[in-house]
This record gives C-alpha cells, sequence and structure tokens, in this order.
C-alpha cells in the first residue's frame, strides 16, 4: 500500500497548493471558511438557566 496520495483540497477536491494550504486557492479557502462560519452560527445557543415556564408566571390580576 502506498501512502502517496497528495492532499486535496476540501472544497473542491483539487491537488491543495502550498501557498493556500490547506486549500487549492484562496477561492477554497474563502468558502471553506464561510461554511466554517455558518455552522458557527448555526449552532443553537441552549440556554442553562432555569427559565420559569410560561403555565409558571402569576396570573394577571384584572384591574378593578
Ligand atoms: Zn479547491
Amino acid at each position: 500500500m502506498r501512502g502517496g496520495s497528495a492532499p486535496r483540497c476540501p472544497v473542491c477536491r483539487s491537488r491543495t497548493s502550498a501557498e493556500f494550504s490547506p486549500f487549492c486557492s484562496q477561492r477554497c479557502a474563502d468558502v471553506d471558511l464561510g461554511r466554517w462560519l455558518n455552522e458557527r452560527y448555526a449552532i443553537p445557543v441552549e440556554d442553562d438557566e432555569d427559565d420559569a415556564p410560561p403555565e409558571a408566571r402569576p396570573p394577571l390580576s384584572d384591574e378593578d
């Protein structure tokens, strides 16, 4: 088994360029960065705070 597989651009699977490693070009580096940012923004923020459920709110007193 030969381990001579050249690194490939994770975006377009072209051969990578040393200048833009691990990508093949600045364009693909930008694409990957954009994806990465999108992923970050897509992660839902889970609040661990103990927010009282709406049902537990004190009843609104009607005005007299
Ligand atoms: Zn590429």
